[in-house]
């Protein structure tokens, strides 16, 4: 095993990798950007190095700047997290050249499976169903997009090649939206990935995301752990996710799972990865994309399997082989993540930045937080505004669904804006509650979701004069000559 570890990432993540690495015996080493000189990831690992710069692009997403420090603190593995440069064949290649472990797969699987269209070629290929589309190298040919968006039949998506989080995709639903919608999708996609190509895909009504999570040694082993739901999105991002789908039958169970092998395989994948399935009302399922990485929503399947699938990548990519083989895996229970993210839900989603006064939650039996923040912390415009993940278990969907909503409802976050009642109204959906949730359901019912706001201008008054009070409020009514100030009395007038 290895001894020591530097970890290429920030917040809750970063957290939860120093944790394995603690159970493992693995020495820990954090990275920093000027924006978290006293973030919990810096705080809790055995040591920490200044990257000296201010956003991603001077500081996190720097691949030099990362092996230089790696080298000088001896550290033997770098852990990429998700996200940043988690993806980044680059990455993967510079890390390895420089005679470090790589806690990943390949460079060449991650090249592979990282343009959408060559993974769906490749898929294809190995045959593993593919969602009916188009790919053309020449965008400027509009017509051939829509000889062949009519040939597949609207409605249809524009997809960005190099995409991920949701970006570059528009659903159209005639042929006089299409061109709009290719021009923006490939502006907003050059933006995000610095790639602007698209393609077409039939878009699937009424689908529901199923994952596969799966992990492979260098030994040939190669398993899954069964399947994740993630189809309660808002704009093609995830919010809440699941394990095992609600509406997999065990036999559908039994084949999305060796599909999803087959697909791995197809790029001799070693380490943990994701093969995300888009299904349909009867559960035909088509290969999406591949993640070449760990995933924000793995707890689920950790949780449902009693496996820890951070120390499982420390293993295979220390050369071990799995330690179980597919029979040995088993699944029992049920469990739901909710992401908690700073953003206001009222407004658009926008992103709320601030200083975290508190942040607090009740101990409640089968319920797990993921943070990589505390009291105190200081949430930036700098990073993905998802702070924590609450992951809650219970012998049956009820079960987890009622731990969850009972740890949301008495968790307290101030400071910043969550979406935190947003998810307690989700979950408490009808919709929710039976299992009937889509990949549109979020967008279609956004204002029925919405919290009504039970904060009365008393409440408000009250809060901020609680939270002034302590500090001392520098009032000298008398000298400023105003007689009729409450502060002037010394009648014994008191707040209570
Ligand atoms: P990203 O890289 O942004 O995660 P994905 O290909 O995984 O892109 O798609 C993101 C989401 O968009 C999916 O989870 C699903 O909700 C929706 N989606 C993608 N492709 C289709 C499709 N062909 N039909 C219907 N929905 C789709
Ligand atoms: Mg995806």
């Amino acid at each position: 095993m290895f001894k020591s570890c530097l970890i290429a990432n920030r917040g809750e993540i970063a957290v939860r990798i120093i944790r394995a690495c603690n159970e493992l015996g693995i020495k820990t080493i954090a990275i920093y950007s000027n924006a978290d000189e006293n973030a919990q990831h810096v705080l809790l690992a055995d040591e920490a190095y200044p990257l000296d710069g201010l956003t991603p692009a001077e500081s996190y997403l720097v691949i030099d700047k990362i092996i230089e420090i790696a080298r000088t603190s001896g550290a033997d593995c770098i852990h990429p997290g998700y996200g940043f440069l988690s993806e980044s064949p680059d990455f993967a290649r510079a890390v390895r050249n420089a005679d470090i472990a790589f806690v990943g797969p390949s460079a060449d699987a991650i090249d592979l499976m990282g343009v959408k269209t060559a993974a769906r070629q490749l898929m294809d290929e190995a045959g593993v169903p593919t969602v009916p589309g188009f790919i053309s190298d020449d965008a400027s040919n509009i017509d051939a997009f829509l000889d062949a968006a009519r040939k597949i039949g609207f409605p249809i998506m524009v997809k960005a090649s190099g995409g991920g989080g949701g970006k570059g995709i528009r659903v159209v639903h005639n042929a006089e939206m299409l061109q709009d919608a290719i021009v923006s999708a490939r502006r907003e996609a050059e933006k995000a990935f610095g790639d602007p190509r698209i393609f077409l895909e039939k878009y699937i009504e009424s689908a529901r995301h199923i994952e596969v999570q799966v992990i492979a040694d260098s030994h040939g082993n190669t398993v899954h752990l069964f399947e994740r739901e993630c189809s309660t999105q808002r704009r093609h991002q995830k919010i809440i996710e699941e394990a095992p789908s609600p509406i997999l039958s065990d036999e559908q169970r039994q084949r999305i799972g060796e599909t999803a092998v087959k697909a791995a395989q197809a790029v001799n994948y070693v380490n943990a990865g994701t093969v995300e399935f888009i299904a349909t009302e009867n559960g035909q399922f088509y290969f999406l994309e591949m993640n070449t990485r760990l995933q924000v929503e793995h707890p689920v399947t950790e949780l449902i399997t009693g496996l820890d699938i951070v120390q499982l990548q420390f293993l295979v990519a220390s050369g071990e082989p799995l330690p179980m083989k597919q029979g040995d895996i088993e699944k029992t229970g049920h469990a739901i993540e909710c992401r908690l993210y700073a953003e206001d839900p009222r407004n658009n989603f926008l992103p709320s930045i601030g200083r975290i006064h508190q942040f607090d939650m009740p101990h409640i039996m089968g319920v797990r937080l993921d943070s990589g923040i505390v009291s105190g912390d200081e949430v930036t415009i700098h990073y993905d505004p998802m702070i924590a993940k609450i992951i809650a278990f219970g012998s049956t969907r009820k079960v987890a669904i009622s731990r969850m909503l009972e740890a949301l409802k008495h968790l307290v976050i101030l400071g910043v804006t969550t979406n935190l009642e947003f998810l307690v109204e989700l979950l408490q959906s009808e919709e929710f509650q039976n299992a009937q949730v889509n990949t549109s359901f979020v967008d279609q019912h956004l204002q029925d979701l919405m919290p009504e706001s039970n904060l009365t201008p008393e409440m408000l008054i009250a809060s901020a004069l609680f939270d002034a009070l302590p500090k001392g409020i520098e009032i000298n009514a008398e000298s400023e000559g105003d007689v009729y100030s409450p502060w002037a009395r010394n009648d014994g007038f008191k707040i209570g």
